[in-house]
C-alpha cells in the first residue's frame, strides 16, 4: 500500500468576516497548528488571504495557505482578476481549480479550469482539481465517465513532473452542502476509478503518488469512515470547515 500523506483543505466560500477569520486562524493555530502528519490547507476569501498569512506565520503554523481560485493570466487588464504571482507574493501555496460552484454557478468551462491550472502549476502553485458528478449523471451511471472526463480536460498538459503538486478532490455535485454524503463505498469507488484512470493517463507510480480527496457534507461524525477507504487520501471541506472543533477534528481523522 502506497504511503500517501492525508491532505485536509477548507474552502471557505464566500463566509466569514474579520473578526471571525481572526478567531477561526487562532483556534486553528492553536488545536491543529503543530499537526505535521496531515497536510492541511485553508482557503479564505481574497480579501483576508493576507490577514490570515500573517496570523499563520506569527504562530510558526504548518497550516498552509490556499486561495479559492486564480487567474490564469500574468497580468493585465482583467478587472476583478488575481494572477499566480499575486497570490505568491503574499505566501498562498496552492489553489483550487474546478470547484464545483465555479463550474455550475460561474459557469467555467473545462477549458478556463485547464488555463487556471495549467498557470497555477507554471507559478510554482500546487493545486487542488475538483472534479465531480451531479446527481442525474450518477443516477444515469456516469460517475466514472464524467470523472474521468473532467480529469483528461483539467490535466491536459500537465506533465509527469506537474503531477507531484496536483491534488485531486472528488466531490460529487449531489452532496457539497446539503449534509448528503457519498457511503465510503461509493466514495471509495469512485476514487478507485479515478487512479486507475491517473495511472492510464500518467504511471502507476504517479497514480499510486497522488492524493484524492474526498469532498461533500463531510463532517467529524463522518471523516474517519471515510478517510479509512484505501483511496481516500483525506478531504476537501465546506460548511465544517468554518467551525475551530469541526475542522480541527477532520484533520485528526485524517492522520
Ligand atoms: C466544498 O465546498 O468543497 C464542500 C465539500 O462543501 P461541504 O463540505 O459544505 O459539502
Amino acid at each position: 500500500m502506497p504511503n500517501r500523506k492525508p491532505a485536509v483543505g477548507g474552502n471557505w466560500k464566500m463566509n466569514l468576516h474579520a473578526a471571525d477569520v481572526d478567531a477561526l486562524v487562532d483556534g486553528l493555530n492553536e488545536q491543529i497548528g503543530a499537526n505535521n502528519t496531515v497536510d492541511t490547507i485553508i482557503c479564505p476569501p481574497f480579501v483576508y488571504l493576507q490577514r490570515v498569512a500573517e496570523k499563520l506565520a506569527a504562530a510558526s503554523s504548518n497550516i498552509q495557505l490556499g486561495a479559492q481560485d486564480i487567474y490564469y493570466q500574468a497580468n493585465g487588464a482583467y478587472t476583478g482578476e488575481i494572477s499566480a504571482s499575486m497570490l505568491k507574493d503574499i505566501g498562498v501555496s496552492i489553489v483550487l481549480t474546478g470547484h464545483s460552484e465555479r463550474r455550475h454557478v460561474l459557469g467555467e468551462s473545462d477549458t478556463l479550469i485547464n488555463a487556471k491550472t495549467l498557470a497555477a502549476l507554471e507559478a510554482g502553485l500546487d493545486v487542488i482539481l475538483c472534479i465531480g458528478e451531479k446527481i442525474e449523471q450518477r443516477q444515469a451511471g456516469q460517475t466514472d465517465a464524467i470523472n474521468i472526463a473532467q480529469l483528461h480536460y483539467g490535466l491536459a498538459g500537465v506533465t509527469a513532473e506537474q503531477m507531484q503538486n496536483i491534488i485531486i478532490a472528488y466531490e460529487p455535485v449531489w452532496a457539497i452542502g446539503t449534509g448528503m454524503t457519498a457511503t465510503p463505498d461509493d466514495a471509495q469507488s469512485a476514487h478507485d476509478a479515478i487512479r486507475k484512470a491517473l495511472a492510464i493517463m500518467y504511471s502507476q507510480d504517479i497514480a499510486d503518488a497522488v492524493r484524492i480527496q474526498y469532498g461533500g457534507s463531510c463532517k467529524p461524525g463522518n471523516a474517519a469512515e471515510l478517510f479509512a477507504q484505501p483511496d481516500i487520501d483525506g478531504g476537501l471541506i465546506g460548511g465544517a470547515s468554518l467551525k475551530t472543533e469541526d475542522f480541527a477534528g477532520i484533520v485528526n481523522a485524517a492522520g
